[in-house]
């Protein structure tokens, strides 16, 4: 879909992108300036930025994990991670530079319109991860794909 419509609404999805606002309304309209712009893979997992954690299943155990990046640190865990015995492993942050197409894309743009938290917690959102029960190490990127 590319009609006259979705170019103009994308074209004013962009202009407020670059105006002061909290992450959580910052990465809902950056979901909608991606869907507007055809992708819809994005458009569909962008909001747990937002929130600092999602989910992905570990894949050779099959296990859930959290991924955490936000104020609570940068780590996977099988495990309710409020619990401070819970295990946790490091995660290791993608280089949007490296990653290029949408990830580059999404990373300069939270830089350029000034959403720290959105840029900050995006290359750890995607990165390596090792899950805390069987230590396979995996990409997020690839396990949300
Ligand atoms: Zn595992």
């Amino acid at each position: 879909m590319r009609t006259r419509e979705a170019a103009a609404f994308c074209r004013l999805t962009e202009e407020t992108l670059t105006t002061p606002m909290t992450a959580v309304d910052y990465v809902f309209l950056l979901q909608s300036w991606m869907a507007f712009q055809g992708a819809e893979v994005w458009d569909r997992n962008l909001e747990n930025l937002a929130e600092g954690e999602h989910e992905v299943d570990c894949p050779y155990c099959g296990v859930m994990l959290t991924i955490v990046f936000g104020e609570e640190g940068h780590f996977a865990s099988s495990e309710d991670y409020a619990n401070p015995k819970a295990q946790r492993s490091p995660l290791r942050p993608i280089d949007p530079a490296q990653a290029g197409g949408a990830v580059q894309q999404l990373y300069r743009r939270a830089l350029a319109d000034g959403q720290r938290v959105v840029a900050h917690g995006l290359p750890y959102m995607l990165g390596q991860a090792v899950c805390t029960d069987c230590g396979t190490e995996l990409s997020v990127l690839d396990r949300r794909a």
